[in-house]
């Protein structure tokens, strides 16, 4: 019998969206665990996409999803991302990310938190949780406390802590690989970068490129935040839909997926995406191919946004900031790697990149 998780007993929602193995997100995931207790509320799913080249490490996402589907259809998106930005990064770690379904600011606690520590150990090691969007180090802690397999906890207690600087690193060295791809030296001094959202990465990105006297421009919704970066590091405030039609090189996206689409290619004049954020291009295909064809070099998010997956993975052999950030520096090599493989099959960046993490994949199956 397929498989359904029904949100509601009605006929209008039983649709293709409700199912787990025919969703169009599914794409041979190896499993899928539903995780629920009374007590404390806890409803979490955590799925683990593939585990061929190691455990599959992927964060706890903590949202008040408006329906399961919603949550199923995220959760599955994600894991599979972790798989390409794990094997692309050269890491032996699989993908997997896990959903908790609710209000990060009302139903988290001790008891919720260590309740799914126990669903997380029960899966043996297979799948290693860390923090993410509605989570973080102290939630890990609780955790912690049932499951020896999470990651990211806190810097106090031997943990990699706040992976922002780091994640910010990798896509500084995206976008200097890009810069010198594209003008054949990778300074970026002189060049007119606008960085979209400037909370946790964005503003340690802007740090990077303000000592690299690039000409700076930030747009955010927090306007105590933006004041703060523009006050700290001399970058110009743009508004929230503004920051599409700036006189660019580089458009860096660190707040939200989807930006890179048909109605902001129209506008964007930057020779360079590259960013943080997850999901940057609204349609894969379709506004990957738009990219190329406008001459634009799109750095793929999931290879130069993987910081943050490269410092959680130091954490598990004992961690140490510098020997994370020298695995990060290597973002630069692979990004390199991957445009020089755009421009010889003529396809888009997003396809090269996945392309390599497949073949690593594959190799890795076929030496069994
Ligand atoms: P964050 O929440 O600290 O920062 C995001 C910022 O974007 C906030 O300041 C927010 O106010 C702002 N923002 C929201 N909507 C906006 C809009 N419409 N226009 C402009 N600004 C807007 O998150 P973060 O940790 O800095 O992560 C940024 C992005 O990078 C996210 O997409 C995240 O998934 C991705 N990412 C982060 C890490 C990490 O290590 N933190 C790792 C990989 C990917």
């Amino acid at each position: 019998m397929e498989s359904k998780v029904v949100t509601e007993v009605s006929a209008n929602h039983q649709t293709d969206e409700h199912t787990v193995f025919s969703n169009p997100s599914f794409v041979n995931h190896e499993q899928v665990v539903f995780c629920y207790d009374e007590r404390t509320g806890l409803k979490a799913i955590i799925a683990v996409h593939n585990t061929t080249l190691g455990p599959a490490l992927g964060g706890t996402r903590f949202w008040n999803y408006k329906s399961e589907a919603e949550a199923v259809k995220d959760v599955l998106r994600l894991s599979r991302g972790m798989t390409f930005k794990a094997a692309i990064s050269g890491l032996n770690l699989g993908g997997g990310k896990a959903v908790i379904i609710g209000d990060s600011k009302k139903d988290k606690s001790e008891g919720l938190f260590r309740r799914y520590g126990q669903f997380v150990n029960s899966l043996g090691g297979k799948y290693i949780t860390a923090e993410d969007v509605g989570t973080n180090v102290n939630d890990m802690v609780f955790v912690n406390k049932e499951t020896k397999f999470v990651s990211g906890l806190p810097e106090a207690t031997g943990g990699s802590g706040d992976p922002s600087p780091v994640t910010a690193y990798g896509v500084y060295m995206g976008m200097k690989a890009s810069a010198k791809h594209k003008w054949g030296s990778d300074s970026l001094s002189g060049k007119t970068i606008a960085v979209q959202g400037v909370g946790h990465v964005g503003e340690y990105l802007v740090e990077f490129l303000a000592k690299e006297n690039a000409k700076v421009y930030i747009s955010d919704i927090h306007e105590e935040q933006l004041k703060h970066v523009a006050q700290r590091f001399g970058s110009e405030i743009v508004s929230l839909d503004g920051i599409y039609d700036v006189d660019m090189d580089i458009y860096a996206p660190c707040a939200l997926g989807g930006t890179v689409n048909t109605e902001t290619l129209n506008r964007l004049k930057c020779s360079i995406i590259a960013g943080s954020a997850n999901n940057q291009l609204a349609h894969e295909l379709d506004h990957g191919k738009m990219v190329m064809d406008k001459g634009i070099i799109y750095a793929p998010d999931f290879l130069i946004n993987a910081g943050g997956l490269i410092n959680v993975y130091s954490e598990l052999n004992g961690y140490n900031r510098e020997n994370a950030m020298n695995a990060t520096q290597k973002i630069y090599d692979v990004t390199l790697e991957i445009l020089r493989k755009s421009d010889e099959e003529n396809v888009p960046t997003i396809i090269a990149a996945k392309e390599i993490a497949e073949k690593r994949i594959a190799d890795k199956l076929n030496s069994k």
